[in-house]
Order: C-alpha cells, then sequence, then structure tokens
C-alpha cells in the first residue's frame, strides 16, 4: 500500500513525556520517559520524505534521516542503527543533547504549521533498542591494517575519530587524562541531560570494536608526547577548549563566587561516586543562587542549583530572551524546575560583605540595540539602572575559550589568532595541523561549540589520516 503522505495531518507531533517535576528535581536521572516503539513508529510516519530534506542538510554529520525515519516506521530499528552509523559515531549521545530546534528540526518542512518531526528522540530510541536488542557494530567485513593512530582526548571528537579508524583496519589508542571516556559527555553535561551508562555501554562496544583507551593519563605529564609521536603512524588531538571565560569585573575571585565547569564537576563526581575528598564538592544546598551567563552550560547549572536544593536559583542574561544561544527546549526545563530569568541584565561586580564574601551581584539594566559584526544586537547599558540581586553563591558560565597546551610549539604546531590550533578542514588531508603527522579536530579547531560539531569533524580529519597513511 503506498504510504499516507499526508499522516502529519492526523498525527500531531509527540515529544516524549517527562517525569513529574517532583521526580526531576530529586535526582539526576534523565527527565524524559522512553518512546514506545509504537509511538516511535507513529512520529517516524509523519516524515514528508521531503525530495530535498532541509533536515538532513541543517545536521552537521548530515545524517539520513528520511531513511532511517522510514525503517523506523516499519519497526526495522536494527537496520535503521546500522544506517544511522553510517554518518554519526554517537547517535544515542546527539539524539539526547543536540539542540535540535536549532539544527534538524528546526529546519523539518512540518515545523510552522505542524510541528517538527521528533527526529532527536527517534535518533536515539533507534540506538537504544537496538542496544537492547544485542545489536552492535558489524566489524566481519574489516581488513586489517597494520596501521595505528594515538589519539589524545576521548571527548566526542578523539571518539569519533576512533571510530572511522577502526572501521578501516586501523588500530586507535585513545589516551585521556580522566578516568572514564566521553569528555564533556561525562564531565560537563549533566546526567539529567545525559545518563553516565550511555557512555559506559558506548566504552564497551568501542573497546569490542579494537579501540584502545588509555585513561588516567595526561600527555605532557604522565606522558611524554614525543614517545606517542614516535610509537604512532598518525596523531589526532581532540582535547577541547577548557579556559573559562572571565567577566572582568571587581570580585569576581570572590569567596562564593565558582567557575560553572569545576562545578558540573564536582557534582558529576559525586553522582558517579568518583569523588576523592568530600571537600571538593560544590554544595548549593540552602543557598540563593545566581548563575551569570545564557547558554547550554548556564543551564546546566541552574538546573544542578535546583536539584542540589538551592533556595532560590536565577539566570542573569545580558541580552533579551530570543538572542539565548542555547537550546530553547533546556530553558523551558529550567523555568518548569522552577529557575528564575533576569533578562537584559550586565554584571557591573560582585557584591561582598566584611570578610569578602560574595553577597550579591551588582547589575545594571540593558536594552537591545543595533546588531554587532556577527548580526547579533548588543546589549546597550540603561543609564542610573543599577541594582543588586542578592546570592550566596554566584556561577559564572560565560563560556571557554581556547587552551593550547604549551608544548604544541615545539612540534610545530601552530595556532590562530584565538589560540585554536589550525588544522584546515579543506587542507591537503582534512584537519591536518602544521604538523604532517598530527591531525585536529573539535572544541580545539573550532572554539567551543557543540558535539555532533565535533563528532563530524573527529570523523573527517580520520578520512584524512586515512588518506596520509595511504589505506
Ligand atoms: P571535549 O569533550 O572537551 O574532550 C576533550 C578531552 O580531551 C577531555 O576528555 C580531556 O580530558 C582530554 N584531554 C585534554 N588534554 C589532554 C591531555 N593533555 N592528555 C589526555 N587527555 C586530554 N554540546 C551540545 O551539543 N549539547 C549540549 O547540551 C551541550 N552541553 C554542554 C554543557 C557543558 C557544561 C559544556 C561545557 C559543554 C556543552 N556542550 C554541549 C558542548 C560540547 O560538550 C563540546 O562542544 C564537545 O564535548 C567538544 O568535544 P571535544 O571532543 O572537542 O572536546
Ligand atoms: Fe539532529 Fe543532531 Fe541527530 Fe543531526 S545528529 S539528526 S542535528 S539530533
Amino acid at each position: 500500500m503506498a504510504k499516507n503522505v499526508y499522516q502529519f495531518v492526523d498525527v500531531e507531533r509527540i515529544d516524549p513525556p517527562k517525569k513529574p517535576i517532583s521526580d526531576r528535581k530529586a535526582g539526576f536521572a534523565e527527565i524524559y520517559h522512553p518512546l514506545t516503539n509504537s509511538q516511535a513508529e507513529g512520529q517516524a510516519d509523519r516524515c514528508l520524505d521531503c525530495g530535498n530534506p532541509y533536515c538532513e542538510w541543517k545536521c552537521p554529520v548530515h545524517n539520513y534521516i528520511p531513511q532511517w525515519l522510514a525503517l523506523a516506521n516499519e519497526g526495522k530499528f536494527i537496520e535503521a542503527a546500522e544506517l544511522s552509523h553510517k554518518t554519526n559515531s554517537l547517535p544515542e549521545v546527539c539524539g539526547r543533547v543536540c539542540p535540535q530546534d536549532r539544527l534538524c528540526e528546526g529546519d523539518c518542512t512540518l515545523n510552522d504549521d505542524f510541528g517538527a518531526v521528533t527526529i532527536g528522540s527517534i535518533e536515539k530510541h533507534i540506538t537504544d533498542t537496538a542496544f537492547k536488542m544485542g545489536w552492535r557494530p558489524d566489524m566481519s567485513g574489516v581488513t586489517w591494517t597494520d596501521k595505528k593512530v594515538a589519539i589524545i582526548g576521548a571527548g566526542p571528537a578523539g571518539l569519533a575519530c576512533a571510530d572511522v579508524l577502526v572501521r578501516n583496519g586501523v588500530k586507535p589508542v585513545v589516551y585521556d587524562k580522566y578516568e572514564e571516556i566521553g569528555g564533556l559527555l561525562t564531565f560537563g553535561i549533566p546526567s539529567f541531560k545525559l545518563e553516565k551508562d550511555v557512555i559506559k555501554l558506548r566504552r564497551e562496544i568501542f573497546t569490542e570494536m579494537g579501540i584502545e583507551f588509555v585513561l588516567n593519563t595526561e600527555v605532557g605529564k604522565d606522558l611524554d608526547f614525543q614517545e606517542v609521536v614516535d610509537q604512532y603512524d598518525a596523531v589526532f588531538l581532540g582535547m577541547g577548549t577548557y579556559k573559562s571565560m572571565k567577566g572582568g569585573f571587581d570580585n569576581e575571585g570572590a569567596k562564593g563566587v565558582y567557575e560553572a565547569l569545576p562545578f558540573l564537576i564536582s557534582n558529576t563526581n559525586r553522582v558517579m561516586g568518583l569523588e576523592k575528598d568530600a571537600a571538593d564538592f560544590i554544595d548549593m544546598k540552602g543557598k540563593k543562587v545566581v548563575v551569570l551567563g545564557g547558554g547550554d552550560t548556564t543551564m546546566d547549572c541552574v538546573r544542578t542549583s535546583i536539584r542540589q536544593n538551592a533556595t532560590s536559583v536565577t539566570c542573569a542574561y545580558r541580552r533579551d530572551e530570543q538572542s539565548m544561544p542555547g537550546s530553547r527546549r533546556e530553558v523551558v526545563n529550567a523555568r518548569e524546575e522552577g529557575v528564575e530569568f533576569e533578562f537584559n541584565v550586565q554584571p557591573l561586580d560582585i557584591a561582598v560583605d566584611e570578610t569578602g564574601k560574595a553577597v550579591g551581584v551588582k547589575l545594571v539594566r540593558t536594552e537591545m540595540g543595533e546588531p554587532d559584526a556577527a548580526g547579533r544586537r548588543r546589549p546597550v547599558v540603561v543609564e542610573d539602572s543599577e541594582f543588586v540581586l542578592e546570592a550566596d553563591a554566584v556561577i559564572i558560565a560565560f563560556g571557554f575559550q581556547p587552551s593550547p597546551a604549551p608544548w604544541f610549539a615545539d612540534y610545530g604546531i601552530i595556532l590562530d589568532e584565538k589560540g585554536r590550533v589550525r588544522a584546515p578542514a579543506k587542507g591537503k588531508f582534512a584537519y591536518q595541523t602544521s604538523n604532517p603527522k598530527i591531525f585536529a579536530g573539535g572544541d580545539m579547531v573550532r572554539g567551543s561549540d557543540l558535539v555532533v560539531t565535533a563528532i563530524d569533524e573527529g570523523r573527517k580529519a580520520a578520512d584524512g589520516i586515512l588518506d596520509y597513511m595511504g589505506v
């Protein structure tokens, strides 16, 4: 029987149901119930199968979205997983954390009048279901070579690079300074967005495929980079960006002021049972918390503070709500969980008491002005509008700048003016640095961005490495 292409008229978009707010706030589990198979099949059927699928163009890894939606619609989850892994190394992660409203779903033809196809949730459902059914990537056709590549960093860029290399018969050995793989997937993004068992399962699967992990090993400190360069046919750097951006205002270093990442990592360490010393835990229980910033990291900090039983949590952002750079979905979730928002406010300094401890943030109101060079409207300060927002703890979540290793220069790895490693996508070999044997990708090359763009660069860099090695 021919497909009913008007299915989207009769079947409404549904998102996976969320758990009750009280359950969400009581712990760090993911907040969505999984779709049932029949819900996933029905939602997949809403796809129009456009001749020129905009969703696929907008997806940074150009997933074959209409094709795997069609397979999901037929209940063929294993075939769908097989297909989705042809373009994406971590589809179950992207389905959970991609800002779909700005990417695939944002460009779905059904978007304005009928509600986009729930592409992200179905992508997650396909992989989760296939794994539960026992599916694993088929490595039986791989012809092994004698080549081996070192990968520094087990974040999404490094993992994606390793995935493509191993499927081409090259042995990847992935080094990371942390004790678990995932990079910011594990030690950044909180478990209410991405449960850590998802990454543990991936580690098992990647290990079965032939990827070797050497963890708790910081290259440049525990292991000399020269040893790495000598032992391998090529090296991929996927080391991320870790320098927290500062506000540049007074008392930023006061007691009670925290940077976003150490706060999130201390919480994750406790959730994962990795905490070494209870004194390392940054606790917001019983505190009035103000988080400065407006991106995904900010939403993660406010929602973590809520779960730690803060008395109140306020996000203070210098532009308006429409200009927030993060995912709309996470702003909605934060609001539902009790986070308050102060838009169009800019911090002037941290108010402190006589002991030097933070007691509030001095803010000034702003209004939206003319667009800047990047097209974003600038916040313009409103005169005489200063006020103090009370706080027992202030978290600064202004994003991250590149943090290149000091030893890069010794190996002729050139940086751009912002400190990002120069590794052009369209060089002789994709993502090759100025040292021919060394490739790089992810946040350290493009600047702090997204999981899916890091995956994309890791995969393309692997193609560059294969070309370079003549495999
Ligand atoms: P990373 O994930 O940073 O991984 C780099 C790895 O390199 C780390 O494991 C690190 O330990 C290791 N490393 C560094 N130096 C060394 C060394 N010398 N030796 C050994 N190992 C080393 N993106 C989204 O798409 N959706 C989200 O919801 C989202 N939320 C985010 C929330 C937070 C709090 C943060 C900080 C980021 C978020 N992002 C999100 C962005 C996303 O996580 C990053 O863009 C992505 O992880 C970058 O991948 P990467 O592989 O380049 O680097
Ligand atoms: Fe959408 Fe991200 Fe999946 Fe691409 S990888 S289809 S952008 S959720």
